[in-house]
């Protein structure tokens, strides 16, 4: 099996987006406000464990610089980690995970 994966990341500064070209050919992009939004990390979405909430996520509150990405790093063969200029950088991304987000956008694009 083959595991999609992106080949390309790139931000788009005037767009404020990132973009992403796939293994399959395909092409997505993701507004960066809405990937920190999307933040996977426990800081942010909270600690979840076997469906019980251990820690619920702290009310985000605007820092300078939150939706700025200053770094993207390959975790693994799997996902990127995401480093922010607030300094934030604890939010990893699986690649499946950024499939999920991209359907989301369209989504919201089309309605
Ligand atoms: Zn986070």
């Amino acid at each position: 099996m083959t595991i999609l994966r992106p080949v390309k990341l790139e931000r788009n500064k005037e767009r404020q987006t990132l973009e992403l070209d796939w293994s399959d050919g395909h092409h997505g992009s993701l507004p960066l406000k809405f990937l920190r939004d999307a933040c996977p990390c426990a800081g942010c979405k909270g600690e979840i464990l076997f469906g019980k909430v251990y820690k619920p996520a702290p009310l985000a509150v605007f820092q300078e610089g939150m939706y700025e990405i200053k770094s993207l790093q390959p975790v693994g063969q799997y996902a990127i980690q995401a480093a922010w200029k607030d300094g934030h950088d604890t939010g990893i991304y699986s690649f499946e995970y950024l499939l999920m987000l991209e359907a989301e956008v369209s989504k919201s694009a089309a309605s």
